[in-house]
């Protein structure tokens, strides 16, 4: 990432290539932002720049081993650390960033303005809460321990700071006061108010201000996670649902209840809804003879008629004034779990 292709916040990458200019490099630095403005992009392009071996007009040249490293997000000496947990994409029991980098390089090189959201999804643990452990600290302090690979910066990038715990911060808090030498911490956080007070007063801060309209439409037009992938998701899981309903199989229904019920927002649970509801209308629309202005895209047809046929003549009906009552109870605080339980009882049994 060179600084000429960050979207908005032209002063904060003139501030950090003047600061790598002039040699005063803040060896821990917190750059807090909203959501998805740019903090991560702006981290990468200040460390490419400092390591560039043919920096030219105040920015990197993109070209040199160590830019094209970095643009892989491979550079030897630059490590990343961002909240975890346990996920069915690692084995590991004790999963640290190491675990899933593969995800997070993919994730960072396609659109370095995700949110928090889109790593979780990437890394596969939607439905938890993302960790900095005590293993994560370990693991950063014997890779910084160890000698530069390269000859620039070592440097970690360092993606929620306000999700590590006391232990995690107690251990790595001789590091990011005395770090070894030419080595650079960079904090990345969306709630300073909750970054431990013994790192954050440690920090040169730097804000990172909220994106333009017009450059967030350019943020937007990066998102690889388009509908597309909403869609499969979904169609995923009405399918199992309407598999394991049609089979009579209840534990395997409530399953699928149980994941709805973890989708990571309300508003994607209601997006699930929609999309369960526009589903069984196609279902009803082949049972009523009407296959035609069903809807139905090329691809999947079988699938529809089989329900079509499986299913009894009001389950259609029943089961969409059952997902509309529920679409309405989700904003009333009550439990995700329960409501999408009661909701796959409803349908079994309407069948
Ligand atoms: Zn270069």
């Amino acid at each position: 990432m060179r600084f000429a292709d960050i979207i908005g916040n032209a002063e904060v990458a003139k501030a950090l290539a003047s600061m790598a200019d002039s040699g005063r490099v803040a060896h821990a630095m917190l750059m807090y932002e909203n959501e998805g403005c740019g903090a991560l992009a702006l981290a990468l392009a200040y460390v490419q720049y400092l390591n560039c071996s043919n920096p030219h007009d105040g920015d990197s040249c993109g070209e040199c081993p160590s830019c094209r490293q970095m643009s892989k997000l491979i550079h030897p000496d630059v490590h990343y650390v961002f909240p975890v947990n346990k996920g069915p994409k690692t084995s590991d029991d004790k999963p640290t960033s190491e675990s899933y980098i593969q995800y997070w390089r993919e994730l960072a090189i396609a659109n370095p303005y995700f949110v928090e959201a889109d790593l979780q999804k990437a890394i596969g643990i939607e439905s938890k809460n993302g960790l900095i452990a005590v293993a994560e600290a370990k693991s950063i302090i014997s890779k910084l321990s160890l000698t530069a690979v390269a000859d620039g910066y070592k440097a970690v990038i360092f993606y929620l700071p306000e999700k590590m715990n006391q232990e995690t911060a107690n251990r790595l808090l001789k590091m990011v006061e005395e770090p070894p030498e030419k080595t650079l911490f960079i904090f990345i956080t969306h709630a300073p108010e909750k970054v431990l007070q013994t790192i954050f007063s440690r920090c040169q801060s730097i804000r990172v201000m909220p994106l333009t309209k017009d450059e967030a439409a350019q943020v937007k037009a990066l998102n690889p996670f388009d509908d597309r992938e909403e869609y499969n998701l979904f169609m995923d899981l009405f399918s199992d649902l309407m598999n394991a309903i049609v089979a009579r199989d209840l534990m395997a229904a409530l399953e699928c209840g149980e994941v709805v019920a973890a989708l990571d927002s309300r508003e994607k649970q209601k997006a699930f809804c929609t999309f369960a509801g526009e589903c069984i209308r196609k279902i009803f629309m082949i049972q009523q003879n009407m296959p035609q202005i069903a809807g139905i895209a090329e691809e999947e047809p079988e699938f529809y008629s089989a329900m079509a046929g499986k299913c009894g003549k009001t389950f259609c009906s029943k089961s969409i004034t059952n997902i509309e009552k529920v679409v309405a109870m989700i904003d009333r605080n009550v439990s995700s779990k329960i409501l999408f339980c009661d909701l796959v009882n409803r349908m079994f049994l309407s069948v």
